[in-house]
């Protein structure tokens, strides 16, 4: 019987599979493997050669073996502890086959007397006999035994034999699917077609193959899905007609003129193309990247006023309520007295949050700034004109999708990140936006001198840092979360605290997960006043807040974080135009490679240049939280290792867009890759 199938059965539930029960499909669920396409990405990483069979005379002692007997005569003692037995035979010799804990009524079952049998196991030599203990390859029809079979890695409860037997019956009935790449792309792969290159994949023969055309050729179709639903999403962001805003440059100037210093060349180059997206009749979808410190809040809150001015609001959401307030004190300082500043936070009470909320909703405030709270359903803006989201890395482009649709036809939407990625990344993870990027940091920052010292010469340190408070500076004191499920995050910043506070009386305080959030604020603000020096935390205030004084930093086995995430935590230092230091205590043995990480982060201040080694060594999807994200990680694609297919894809994708090529024929290739469904209404 051939049956044409098309994609669609590929998309078909697990419950479709012949000999797949229920527990089965529930275990694979738990692993995210919910149709029969998530099913081919699980590779084989080895393989166990059955397919020739041997005589009992040749069989090797200790090695895989595969051969076809006659069971002869049972031998089931009825003690406990001994085995049941099966004797066994061929024309050459004789077999034991020996069951531990395995009914009489199966061991009949699978080895019938007078019948011939194909089984396959480990040999063994016992009592000068051969046997084989347990098997688990027996059946009648030798096909079924003499091949190949995979070794997958495993999810628990699933044998390897029910999972050759699950993936092949996927492979043997997968669909041939019409071709949705040119010509032209596909030659860069030996023309292979999907259906095929699925095959290869599974051959055990292929493992490891990653530059052969069958998993080039994926690895591209997955890369190139990705771009497609961000080309789609941006294409309908992009159709959205606007009521534009309208710049007031002199209003604008009376700010810039107002701060104490002037705007590097990069700020005020994206300040232009913010201005120039606010004041276009297309719905603004924009991306700020710049390295920590690079001065992105300030951009931010220009435009915000530019949009204030031409009659909207404007709302500001942070990622935490510190970050929020920060930004809000901002804004009161530099923005003009007429404009109204709110801030909702977990302090404000009930009866004035209300008031917020019915100030948003007829219009009387023009800009609010929160957390996540700002977006809450129960809050309504009369006119809102632009969204600004700082530091949310971990916004997925499903959650970006929903936020420029709350905000309704003539909101603009902003997002800021001090995440620099490396170009492949940016075009996966944010491709549905236009992006603005501030390379150049403020011109009088002098560089963050790092240094790594073992834990054990902690007396020199304090030494340092004992000047350093002398001439009236401030120091973040970070430790590690020792074991996040076990809650113990915050019993080493406690003893350190202690530990400190000690040598330095009155002079310490302490944050961590479980301080109390109004405390927490207090205990910011007066280190923002410098009613003390040493802040001894974890890693709570890893993004955006800004203390211009603080220009020391401690971080304490520093190896347990990764490169990125050092870089974001020395961030908080050296924002300010004193000399400022970072230095990492590590405990004393460190491998090499650990070493040359550090090394790393000694030599540069570079973002971009750091993340990219933090990812070769890592993986993407281990930087700065992206797996959290829910943004899609590939299966096989690899954004450093595949760099090349991703220019290829961005290149195709680029072209299709200005030949506004009917996009209908990939319809099957984002169906089956686009995970988060977010364009389903597509074609
Ligand atoms: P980030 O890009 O990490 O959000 P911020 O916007 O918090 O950086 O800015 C970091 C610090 O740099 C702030 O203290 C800010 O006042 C200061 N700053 C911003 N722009 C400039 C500039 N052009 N020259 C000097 N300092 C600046
Ligand atoms: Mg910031």
């Amino acid at each position: 019987m051939n049956i044409k199938r098309n994609y669609q059965y590929l998309l078909s539930d697990l419950s479709t599979l012949k000999g797949v029960g229920t527990k089965t499909q529930n275990l694979l669920k738990k692993k995210n493997i919910n149709n029969l396409f998530d099913l081919l990405w699980k590779l084989p990483k080895s393989y166990t050669d059955r397919s020739l069979s041997s005589k009992i005379k040749d069989l090797k002692i200790g090695e895989i073996q595969t051969v076809a007997i006659v069971p002869q005569k049972y031998n089931f003692p009825r003690i406990r502890n001994l085995p049941n037995r099966v004797v066994c035979k061929d024309e050459t010799g004789e077999i034991d086959c020996v069951f531990f804990n395995s009914y009489e009524g199966y061991i009949k079952k699978i080895l019938p007397l007078g019948k011939e049998i194909t089984v396959s196991g480990k040999i063994n030599y016992f009592r000068k006999k051969y046997q084989l203990t347990n098997p688990k390859y027996v059946s009648e029809n030798s096909s079924i035994i003499q091949q190949v079979h995979n070794k997958y890695s495993l999810t628990e409860g699933i044998s390897e034999k029910l999972y050759n037997k699950i993936i092949n019956q996927i492979i043997n009935n997968l669909p041939t699917l019409d071709e949705w790449h040119s010509k032209n792309i596909l030659s860069n792969f030996g023309n292979i077609n999907w259906n095929n290159s699925v095959k290869e994949l599974h051959k055990p023969e292929n493992i490891g193959k990653y530059r052969d055309n069958f998993y080039q050729r994926l690895a591209y179709d997955e890369i190139f899905a990705t771009f497609l639903v961000n080309s789609e999403i941006r294409k309908k962001i992009k159709k959205v007609k606007k009521k534009n805003k309208i710049i007031n440059f002199d209003s604008q100037k009376s700010i810039i003129n107002k701060l104490e210093f002037s705007l590097t060349k990069d700020q005020t180059k994206t300040l232009i193309e913010i201005n120039k997206d606010l004041a276009s009749n297309q719905k603004m979808f924009r991306l700020l990247q710049g390295d920590v410190g690079s001065g992105k809040t300030i951009v931010s809150l220009i435009s915000a006023l530019n949009t204030i001015n031409s009659g909207f609001q404007v709302a500001v959401m942070a990622p935490t309520e510190i970050l929020a307030r920060q930004h809000y004190n901002l804004a009161k300082k530099i923005y003009p007295k007429n404009i109204k500043i709110e801030i909702i936070s977990s302090k404000s009470d009930y009866k004035n949050k209300k008031e917020i909320l019915n100030k948003l909703k007829n219009n009387t405030i023009n800009i609010i700034f929160g957390t996540h709270a700002v977006f809450q359903k129960k809050v309504i803006f009369g006119k809102l004109g632009l969204i600004i989201i700082d530091e949310q890395h971990k916004f997925g482009v499903n959650q970006r999708k929903k936020l420029s649709d709350k905000g309704g036809e003539d909101c603009d939407v902003l997002l800021m990140t001090a995440t620099p990625i490396p170009r492949t990344l940016t075009m996966t993870i944010y491709g549905d936006m236009d992006i603005s990027v501030i390379r150049e940091k403020p011109r009088r920052r002098k560089p963050i001198k790092t240094y790594s010292k073992l834990e054990n010469k902690i007396d020199e340190v304090l030494k340092f840092i004992s000047k350093e408070i002398k001439i009236g500076n401030q120091v973040f004191w970070v430790c590690p979360l020792i074991d996040e499920s076990k809650k113990l995050d915050h019993s080493s910043a406690i003893k350190k605290f202690e530990y400190l506070n000690k040598i330095f009386p009155d002079k310490v305080s302490l944050l961590h997960g479980k301080t109390d959030i109004l405390e927490k604020e207090q205990i910011l603000n007066d280190f923002l006043n410098r009613k003390f020096q040493i802040l001894v935390s974890t890693t709570i205030i890893e993004v955006g807040i800004d203390f211009p004084n603080a220009n020391v930093i401690i971080i304490e086995n520093a190896n347990k974080f990764g490169l990125s995430q050092l870089h974001q935590l020395r961030g908080r230092v050296g924002r300010g135009d004193k000399d400022s230091t970072c230095i990492l205590m590590l405990k004393s043995n460190l491998s090499e490679n650990a070493k040359k990480r550090i090394n790393i982060l000694k030599e540069t201040n570079d973002g971009f240049l750091i993340s990219e080694e933090d990812m070769k060594i890592r993986g993407f999807g281990d930087v700065l939280g992206f797996k959290q994200s829910g943004i899609k990680n590939f299966k096989l694609a690899d954004p450093i290792h595949n760099s090349d297919l991703f220019l290829l894809a961005e290149k195709e994708m680029r072209r299709i867009e200005k030949s506004n090529e009917d996009i209908g024929k990939f319809k099957p290739l984002i169906k089956l890759y686009d995970r988060a469904d977010i364009i389903n209404d597509i074609a």
